[in-house]
């Protein structure tokens, strides 16, 4: 175990106090000095004004400095979350049982790393000294987010996915329910796709799929949630949007749609269908309902959008 120069507790490496222990605990010595330097994760020993007591090999490769480098250093030269200030007070109320957190770290060369630190506390000599046990969860959270985009997120348009959509459609419909707001529903769905399909082929299919979804997230607001229904259809949730807000919408996709020019050289159309929320509407039922003016677009010609009304609408 390497302690830093402005070791307070020499005595306890004094030859001396050594000779009275005995073989057994001589060896609990050792091994416990073997773990601590050997550790695969980072240990460092706080003292309460933030400096290094004592620190592993591990500590000072994962932030890129050498293990003298490491016990010059401060707390706050490492951890990029909190300032100084705040740090040393976080070091004053650590709880002798200990906590455990994940924060950030910088390292010398000023890349940041995701770090998760297991805390705890004890005094030595009167001197509270504050253990933390750090391990890099950086790659660890890239895989997560990797993971949970893969399962959100449509991979031929970048859209969310049925899944997602219905996830965060339940939490907008109660947000709209709660504080009695509007919520408008699109679904719009490309017209004679198949033929895209079997004249040019599925390849250039795919294109106009990722081609028509583009202009359409070009046209709507940060806050309205776009997802792939399945197959060539869509789906649009737009907070804060009443009957006539969302057929001026609709309209605008619409044209967008149209008069956009696809690699393929061939107009492409898309037909709409448009609802809101009203009082006592499960997400079904909006679905369906928007699901219905689609139906009756697609009938009427398509390459159009068609309202279906809730009996008592809160638009
Ligand atoms: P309508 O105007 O009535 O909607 O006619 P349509 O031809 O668009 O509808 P239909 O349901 O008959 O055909 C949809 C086609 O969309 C069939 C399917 O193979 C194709 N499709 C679904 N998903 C994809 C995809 O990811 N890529 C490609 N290229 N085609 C897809
Ligand atoms: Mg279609
Ligand atoms: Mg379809």
């Amino acid at each position: 175990m390497r302690h830093s120069n402005n070791d307070v507790t020499g005595e306890t490496r004094n030859g001396s106090e050594c000779h009275a222990l005995t073989s057994r605990q001589r060896d609990e010595m050792a091994l416990f000095q073997i773990f601590f330097e050997e550790s695969r994760d980072g240990l460092v020993v706080l003292r309460e004004d933030g400096g290094v007591y004592c620190t592993n090999a591990r500590f000072a490769v994962m932030h890129g400095y050498t293990l003298a480098e490491v016990e010059q250093l401060y707390l706050w030269n490492w951890n990029s979350q909190y300032e100084k200030s705040r740090l040393l007070e976080i070091l004053r109320s650590v709880p002798m049982e200990g906590e455990h957190f994940e924060t950030r770290h910088r390292c010398k060369d000023g890349r940041t790393i995701d770090v998760e630190v297991a805390t705890n506390a004890t005094y030595l000599h009167g001197q509270k000294l504050i253990f933390c046990h750090c391990r890099d969860i950086t790659q660890r959270n890239l895989d997560r987010e990797r993971i949970h985009y893969l399962a959100t997120t449509d991979p031929l348009t970048g859209l969310a996915n049925r899944r997602e959509f219905m996830s965060r459609c339940e939490a907008e419909v109660a947000r709209a329910r709660r504080f009695h707001r509007p919520l408008a529903l699109i679904i719009y769905d490309l017209d004679h796709f198949k033929r895209i399909n079997d004249t040019f082929g599925h390849n250039v299919g795919d294109r106009v799929l990722q081609a028509a979804t583009k202009q359409i997230h070009r046209h709507i607001r940060q806050e309205d949630l776009h997802a792939r229904w399945g197959g060539e259809e869509f789906i649009l949730l737009m907070p804060e949007c009443g009957l006539d807000a969302a057929m001026a919408s609709a309209e605008r996709l619409r044209r967008a749609i149209a008069q956009y020019a696809y690699p393929h050289q061939e107009t492409v159309s898309a037909s709409f269908g448009i609802t809101v929320l009203a009082e006592g509407d499960e997400i079904d039922g909006l679905i369906k309902r928007a699901d219905d003016a689609l139906y009756r677009a697609k009938a009427a010609g398509r390459n159009r959008a068609e309202i279906e009304r809730p009996d008592v609408s809160s638009a």
